[in-house]
């Protein structure tokens, strides 16, 4: 494949991240501790596969690196590197042995991953999701951050970095991942997820530029399939009575909450840590699901908008939504404006720690009736 032996960055956009990194380390000043950081969608899982194969290339022109055709970028992609070391506060939780809590867990793991590298001149410790980690975890991990050890370097990565201790993030030479061109972002899906034109076109738009989310789209095409036939119930309530509105925030949010479970859904950005892996798992997946039903929702609001401002070509689900152009044109384009920002206001609750369902209906009571919007 081509992809595999033209050296650079193979994943989409990130070109500030991307120089910043490569810069870096063609001047061999890449800091010791890099910190990866983007919202969930964004996707790190590309840009870090190119990162973990920067940093372990074994081509001798620094320029070149990574030059995708040697044995340390394959073995860095394929994260099967002898002198890759990946940890998480998940991986943690899982490797607890007898009554041993995560932040022990944590501390022997990162005491076996302080040993010395194999071919490479230094050992990749890659921790996803830091941020994840409890203040006692990440303390254990300052520690091993702090300790001058020149045959270690560090690749964190999180969605939400204000829940890293400052003293970590002020270690860490960060990288900050958004969204991606749509021009890049739909080359990309078409090359790495083979998509036609046409899907990987509504795939980007669909998912804002975001890579991850484009990613899980493009791997669960039966997930834009549940995602039109949601949008299509909240048009049709557009015309409904508060009990219908009701019923159908129920039975939206347990049908989302069950595939979110079900882990085929492209997850949607939310306030995962260890307390939240303890709730009770009816609420977690009720959170999830509800949010899976917002995003859809608030991209859904942001159509009718743009079709009542009367621009409808520029609406992202207009070419696959029945429906859509005859309900936008029936309202007003402040109205359908008023209820994306109350759909936000209730999404931000949902992310944070309001209660799912009750949130659902207050979400259908700022949804507008074609009525009164007249
Ligand atoms: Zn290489």
């Amino acid at each position: 494949m081509p992809t595999r032996t033209t050296p650079g960055f193979t994943g989409p956009g990130q070109s500030t991240a991307r120089s910043l990194a490569s810069g870096a380390a063609q001047r061999g000043r890449l800091g010791r501790s890099l910190l990866v950081h983007g919202p969930r969608e964004a996707g790190a899982g590309a840009f870090v596969d190119d990162l973990l194969a920067l940093l372990l290339c074994e081509d001798p022109d620094l320029r070149l690196r990574p030059c995708n055709g040697c044995r340390g970028c394959r073995d860095a992609r394929a994260r099967v590197h002898p002198d890759l070391v990946v940890g998480s506060p998940a991986i943690w939780r899982e490797s607890r042995t007898g009554g041993e809590s995560i932040v022990a867990a944590a501390r022997r793991w990162l005491m076996e991953a302080s040993g010395a590298p194999v071919v490479a001149d230094r050992r990749i410790v890659l921790i996803e999701d830091a941020d994840a980690a409890s203040e006692q975890a990440q303390n254990a991990l300052l520690k091993a951050l702090e300790e001058p050890n020149p045959r270690q370097m560090f690749v964190l990565t999180a969605t939400d970095p204000g829940r890293l201790l400052p003293t970590i993030r002020s270690r860490c030479q960060a990288l900050r991942l958004g969204p991606v061109p749509r021009e890049e972002l739909v080359g990309w899906l078409m090359d790495s997820e083979h998509l036609p034109a046409d899907q990987a076109q509504m795939v980007a738009v669909i998912s804002r530029g975001m890579a991850g989310a484009a990613q899980a789209y493009a791997r669960n095409p039966e997930s834009l399939a549940w995602r039109r036939r949601v949008q299509g119930e909240l048009l049709a309530l557009l015309g409904g009575g508060r009990a219908a509105r009701f019923a159908a925030a129920r039975e939206l949010v347990a049908d989302a909450a069950a595939r979110a479970d079900a882990g085929n859904e492209p997850l949607p950005a939310r306030g995962d840590d260890e307390t939240a892996g303890r709730a009770a798992p009816a609420t977690a997946q009720q959170r999830a699901g509800a949010l899976l039903v917002l995003d859809a929702w608030i991209d859904l609001a942001r159509d009718l908008v743009v079709v009542a401002a009367g621009r409808s070509p520029l609406a992202s689900a207009g070419e696959v939504l029945d429906g859509l152009e005859a309900a936008g044109r029936r309202l007003s384009a402040a109205t359908a404006a008023r209820s994306v920002r109350a759909l936000e206001r209730v999404r931000e609750g949902v992310a944070g720690n309001a209660a799912p369902r009750l949130a659902m209906s207050v979400a259908m009571l700022a949804w507008p009736t074609i009525e009164d919007a007249w």
